[in-house]
This record gives structure tokens, C-alpha cells and sequence, in this order.
């Protein structure tokens, strides 16, 4: 598969969960707090005992904003997806099937996957929680 340029030695069990559609976020495993964007030692407690969880892909909307594609197309409505599991962690990815009209900060997300080549995208759907 082909990885992002921004991959690095601390991101790539991020993108390579995503090849398997999972969701993998760092965590410590000394204080419990969740890291994401992935790196090597804990912010909280500077812990380098890190270890890839899968949070349950619920979350809820922070901010959002709305993003043009191509000439002529509907624009995209772009997320802060909260995770529920933690307060400001955060994926930024898609809200699929939101426009500017139907979006609205505060709603409950649910994770779902778009295909990308030959990796998947996490994008997160208003309502509905599974
Ligand atoms: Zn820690």
C-alpha cells in the first residue's frame, strides 16, 4: 500500500491499522491517557510504555468546517471528531452525508470507513450510534 508522506517511525502503526479498517490510537499504559497524533513518550507522564488500543468509535462533534472539492460539487464537511473515550482527543476526518445546512457541533458520531485507494479512510456519520 502507499503511506502518506507524513508517516514517520510513530505513526506508522496508525496508517497501518487503517489498511485493516481499525481504528488505532496510542495509549499509556502507565496513566491511561490517550495519544493521538502517536508519539513515542506520553505527554501526561512521560512514559514510554505506549501501546496501539481501539477506541469504540463513538464521538461527538467539536468543530467542523466546510471545504470545497471540485468545481460544481458539494462541499465537504470536515470534523474535530471527539473521541468519547477521552476529552480533546481528537480525529479530524469526514462527515459523510453532513452539509452546511444538516451539521451541527454537539452531535453524536459514529466511526465509519470510505475506501482510499488501497487503504480506508475513518469518516464518522451523524446519529445512529450502533
Ligand atoms: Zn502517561
Amino acid at each position: 500500500m502507499t503511506f502518506p508522506s507524513r508517516m514517520d517511525h510513530d505513526t506508522a502503526p496508525y496508517w497501518q491499522g487503517l489498511a485493516e479498517k481499525a481504528l488505532r490510537i496510542t495509549r499509556c499504559q502507565q496513566c491511561a491517557h490517550w495519544i493521538h497524533p502517536p508519539r513515542a513518550c506520553c505527554p501526561g507522564c512521560w512514559s514510554d510504555d505506549i501501546k496501539l488500543e481501539e477506541p469504540s468509535g463513538r464521538a461527538t462533534l467539536y468543530s467542523y468546517l466546510v471545504q470545497p472539492t471540485e468545481p460544481g460539487g458539494p462541499p465537504a464537511v470536515v470534523g474535530w471528531a471527539e473521541l468519547e473515550e477521552q476529552e480533546r482527543l481528537f480525529i479530524v476526518a469526514r462527515i459523510e452525508g453532513a452539509t452546511s445546512e444538516t451539521v451541527a457541533i454537539g452531535s453524536e458520531l459514529t466511526l465509519d470507513w470510505a475506501e482510499a485507494g488501497d487503504t480506508f479512510l475513518p469518516i464518522f456519520r451523524q446519529g445512529a450510534r450502533l
